[in-house]
Order: C-alpha cells, then structure tokens, then sequence
C-alpha cells in the first residue's frame, strides 16, 4: 500500500498503518501505545509524522468530531459518515444515507468541484443510552 502510493516503507509507517486498520478511529494517543507493542523506541513525532504522510497520501482518513481530539481509520475514499456517543465519545460507521455517495449531490453546490460531505450523528451509544437511568435526565 505504501509503494502504490509513492510512500517510502519505513518501520514506523507500517506499524502505523497496521495500527489504524486493527483499531479504526483510534486517537493517536491510542495508535502510539500500539505501535509501541512493536517498536517500542518509536518517538511521538514519528508516530505523528506517519499519520500525516499517510493521510496526505490518502491511505488514511482524520476526522475530528467537535469537542473529540483527531481520529484515524483506514476506510478511506467512500464518503461514509459518522455515529458519536455524546457520553462516552464510541464512534460508529454510518454509510450515506442512500446509494452511493449521494450526500455529495448537494442541494446547490454554488459552482464548486465537490469530493467529500461530512455528516455526524450525534447521540448516546447502546451502552451509555441503557446505563442511564431517567432519573439522571
Ligand atoms: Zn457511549
Ligand atoms: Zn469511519
């Protein structure tokens, strides 16, 4: 994957990227103490300079929910969306509402090349919606 696309293979960038795909939409906090399992030497800044090579090469997506810190996955390139816990910050996949990328029909796009929307649905998770009792509300 890093070949393909034009990225030189080091240590760190594969540790990375196998990193993120066993644990989609990690912080990068959380991707540091994985990649650590295999390099445990691996300074921050190198872990932080992967994940930015990486997703300006397009191998990773960042999105970064309002109030959360960054997140990284590996499904990249299809437009889907985003389910976040207000609670407890889980975060889900959600594909486009309908079909395939529809959501980048936009309604008028005011004349510009559209190639990406960014949806969040906010709310609680099964387990934080079923942990709360209504006298909490
Ligand atoms: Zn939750
Ligand atoms: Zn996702």
């Amino acid at each position: 994957m890093l070949r393909g696309a034009g990225l030189r293979v080091t240590r760190p960038r594969v540790a990375v990227l196998g990193a993120v795909f066993a644990h989609p939409h990690a912080d990068t906090e959380s991707i540091i103490g994985v990649v650590r399992e295999d390099l445990p030497d691996v300074s921050h800044q190198t872990v932080y300079d992967a994940l930015r090579a990486l997703t300006d090469a397009g191998l990773l997506r960042r999105i970064q929910p309002a109030g959360s810190v960054a997140r990284y996955e590996s499904r990249v390139g299809d437009n889907h969306h985003h389910v976040v816990c207000r609670s407890c910050g889980a975060i889900d996949d959600v594909d486009c509402a309908v079909g395939e990328t529809p959501c980048l029909t936009a309604s008028d796009d005011h004349g510009y090349a559209l190639d990406e929307a960014e949806v969040t649905y906010w709310g609680l998770c099964p387990t934080c919606s079923t942990v709360r009792s209504p006298d909490d509300l």
